[in-house]
């Protein structure tokens, strides 16, 4: 055996747990160490060192070398002397021990199925096991630690896999991500959704989370609906949103002014270049419709008809409204007394009264017999001399009312209306809107 080969051989079955050297030796970097550790590293060295066979050492004149560069060779030789390094021994768990820690996880998926979280839920898989649905990005983290299986939208936990103590952590942290959702939908409900002539602003739930979803035609705007609001586009959907809770009041707020902004300025164009002339907006309706200001009904010719911004279709649309505001003051007038003093026939009739059976109405003398449009408030026990109607004089300024008092046992002395049988009490008034919109509501069937 040569020297050399002895030596080769001998180097070769040096004891491999020993490391690799970086040394320093009369202006030279040197690298030796154990053949299989040296096998990594020669891919590193070739090119930048030189091999002396001899002795099994690369080497290069330090002067050629930077610090960084030696610092870098460093690096390289202690990750492979750590790779090749004896692999730390594993802590056998007892069967004991592994079958309490798996109670323990199963406890845990029970309160993590109980939990009620807007815009995230667990809910069990096969075989035992748990999964978190929900915008979870921000949990990724806990999740990892607690040795889930990370998906963006769904996480599984296996109770073999997970760490207890981190698993209830991202229960706590899960349960702390719910109270945000649940402040930011407290936050927004008051200005979301709001439509605008071509998109919309809204919540949207996505397997169960919440979603600040900006929808429709939002290409023109995109870049300042980015500036905004943290939002992220859906390719497929068209759409821009954003976990509901990672919005802000105020950037929505901001994000609306600028899409009111945007939508008055689109209408005063398209009023300069499409709107029909002024006096094209003032013909009247053909059609009977409902009065745009105060929804009551137009006959045809007693209205105007005029443009009106629609966002619906994001487009003009002709809409009617009363000739005279006096009608839609009376309109209103009528809508505020049916709320407020007919909003049921039983409430009607009895206010109806109230207004007409007082003494100033009364109409003195006997035998009465008033004309005009009758219309019957109560028919019950007409036939038996009771009932109540209305007679509206000819042109409508006046109306009897008129009870009918004609019944064995009744006080027949203050009857002053004639009728078929024993005689009704009359009263007079004059004809108000309250008076109409109580008797309209008031009449028998
Ligand atoms: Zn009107």
């Amino acid at each position: 055996m040569s020297r050399d080969l002895a030596q080769r051989v001998a180097s070769r079955f040096i004891e491999a747990s020993a490391p690799i050297e970086v040394k320093e030796v009369e202006g030279r970097i040197e690298v030796s160490g154990p053949y299989d550790k040296m096998q990594n590293l020669v891919p590193y060295l070739r090119g930048k060192l030189e091999y002396r066979g001899r002795d099994h050492t690369w080497w290069v004149p330090k002067a050629k070398m930077t610090p960084l560069k030696i610092k870098n060779l460093q690096k390289k030789v202690n990750e492979i002397n750590g790779v090749s390094g004896p692999e730390p021994k594993k802590v056998e768990e007892s069967a004991e021990a592994k079958e309490a820690r798996i109670e323990e996880a199963k406890k845990l998926f029970h309160r993590a199925i109980s939990m009620r979280v807007p815009g995230l839920s667990f809910g069990f898989i096969p075989v035992n096991a748990v999964q978190l649905t929900g915008v979870l990005t921000d949990l990724r983290v806990s999740i990892n630690k607690a040795g889930g299986d990370y998906g963006p939208e769904f996480s599984k936990f296996y109770p073999h896999l997970i760490k207890p103590v981190e698993f209830e952590k991202l229960l706590d942290e899960v349960e702390d991500q719910g109270r945000l959702v649940a402040k930011a939908i407290a936050d927004l409900s008051s200005i979301i959704p709001r439509k605008f002539p071509n998109l919309k602003i809204d919540v949207g739930t996505n397997n169960g989370s919440y979603l600040f979803v900006v929808s429709g035609k939002t290409y023109d705007f995109k870049d300042e609906i980015k500036k905004l609001v943290p939002v992220t586009f859906n390719g497929q959907g068209s759409f821009w949103y954003a976990p509901i809770q990672k919005v802000k009041e105020g950037q929505v707020k901001e994000l609306i002014g600028y899409l009111e902004g945007e939508e008055r300025a689109r209408a005063e164009k398209w009023k300069a270049e499409k709107a029909p002339p002024a006096e094209e907006r003032k013909r009247t309706n053909q059609r009977g419709e409902h009065c745009h200001d105060c929804g009551g009904w137009v006959e045809p010719g007693e209205g105007y008809l005029f443009n009106w911004y629609d966002s619906e279709p994001g487009d003009f649309v002709w809409k009617v409204k009363h000739k005279d505001p006096e009608d839609c003051a009376k309109v209103r007038a009528e809508k505020k007394i049916r709320n407020e003093a007919a909003r049921t026939k039983g409430e009607a009739r009895k206010n109806l009264m109230l207004m007409c059976m007082r003494s100033e109405y009364y109409v003195d003398g006997t035998g009465h017999r008033p004309s005009g449009e009758e219309i019957y408030i109560d028919k019950n026990s007409l036939g038996y001399g009771g009932g109540t109607w209305v007679v509206v004089e000819p042109g409508g300024n006046y109306f009897w009312y008129v009870k009918n008092n004609g019944a064995d046992g009744d006080d027949w002395s203050r009857n002053n209306v004639s009728t078929g049988g024993a005689g009704a009490i009359g009263y007079r008034l004059p004809m108000t809107d309250e008076a109409r919109v109580l008797i309209d509501v008031a009449k028998d069937g």
